[in-house]
């Protein structure tokens, strides 16, 4: 396939790894954050993990929006659901998603108007189709998917449609980060940098966290050469005692970022002064409120919502790996009570969960693996 097969070629792979190999310093262990799920699903559905020497560890970082939404939240976008006049609309990706009650999906079963779209338009054309009815988008996602819920609403309100509303649950990556860095727990040594978030914020945001905190940052794309590469310009700065941010993902990434979708977000949204956040708690300016001009399409606006706060259920232990203190196999309910038919936790569900790409990939290779005795 053009533009990717480039990507995935065994050759250049091999030389990749080779120059992993060369750089890494045998005497020392490394701990490199995967900031964004998609790095964390690259990683196991490419087996790059075994590719790599056993003294360099992955941790997987915060970087998927389902899985930090707390179940609160969802409780609190159900609950306007309920009125029947609405129809619910989310990503699929959000669909078995768990609340207290059971998750949207489950919701449908019980006779609630729960519709899976593909994009915050699909959620207007809909509330176009159906002048009876309201229709609230649940919107969820980092500095990447907020542009086109920006955009949605500039256009609810141009169209002066009043049947249409969003309940915000956007969230902002730098302060996530932050939050990592400030864990007194966390030892991190370097960055794979997001590579999707990058498209919209570019690569300015990160200087922090190399100049302040001396972490060499390298934003990536998703391809197995990439991710390779990524860790290749990570132990190069590492070797040179540098820290500085590095962009290996320049075919998609512009260094400013995109300035048109930072407008339309600028337009749209403000700070939230506090969010919450599953299993790293309330963390400050970290997620996106719609600003008063735009209230008549805020669902938080609209309706009642309850401000649910729910923890989780004691034995899921979705804050530590999301936090990456443990591996999605060390959490008590992997495999077990939580598997991707029966999710107990959000990490399970998401495309971007590493628990759900831990359990499809390596955990399914290492039971094949047993099974045939290897
Ligand atoms: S296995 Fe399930 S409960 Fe445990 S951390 Fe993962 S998603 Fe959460």
């Amino acid at each position: 396939m053009k533009f990717v097969d480039e990507f995935r070629e065994p050759g250049v792979i091999g030389k990749a790894c080779g120059e992993i190999r060369r750089l890494a310093d045998p005497n020392r262990h490394y701990r490199f954050m995967e900031v964004c799920g998609g790095h964390t699903h690259a990683i196991y559905r490419f087996g790059l993990k075994d590719l790599l020497p056993p003294n360099i560890e992955l941790v997987h970082g915060p970087g998927c929006p389902v899985c930090v939404l707390p179940m609160g939240r969802i409780d609190d976008g159900l609950s306007i659901g309920k009125d029947p006049d609405v129809i619910f609309t989310a990503f699929g990706d959000m669909m078995r998603v768990p609340g207290t009650q059971g998750s949207p999906l489950e919701h449908k079963a019980r006779g609630m108007d729960v519709r899976i779209v593909y994009s915050p338009s699909d959620a207007l054309e809909l509330a176009k189709k159906n002048p009876g009815k309201h229709v609230m988008f649940f919107a969820i996602g980092f500095e990447t998917t907020a542009p086109s819920t920006a955009l949605i609403l500039m256009r609810a309100r141009a169209l002066g449609l009043h049947n249409f509303s969003v309940f915000c649950n956007h969230v902002t990556i730098i302060p996530a980060i932050r939050a990592i860095l400030d864990s007194p727990d966390m030892r991190i040594d370097a960055f794979i940098g997001p590579g999707h978030v990058s498209t919209v914020i570019g690569c300015r945001p990160y200087d922090w966290i190399a100049r302040n905190e001396g972490k060499p940052i390298v934003v990536a794309g998703f391809e197995p050469v990439d991710v390779l590469q990524s860790i290749v310009m990570l132990l190069e700065q590492l070797n040179k005692g540098e820290a500085k941010v590095e962009n290996q993902y320049k075919r998609v990434v512009p260094w400013e970022g995109n300035h048109a979708a930072l407008k339309a977000m600028g337009e749209v949204f403000e700070l939230r002064p506090y969010f919450e956040w599953r299993g790293m708690g309330f963390i400050s300016q970290s997620a996106l409120k719609i600003r008063s001009a735009y209230a008549e399409w805020d669902a938080e606006s609209r309706f009642h919502v309850p401000g649910v706060r729910v923890t989780d259920p004691k034995a899921a232990q979705c804050g530590e790996v999301l936090k990456g203190v443990l591996k999605p196999a060390q959490c008590k309910l992997f495999g077990k009570e939580c598997t991707p038919e029966r999710p107990v936790g959000a990490l399970m569900v998401s495309s971007e969960g590493s628990c759900a790409a831990y359990f499809n990939y390596e955990h399914r290779k290492n039971a094949v693996l047993t099974s045939i005795g290897a």
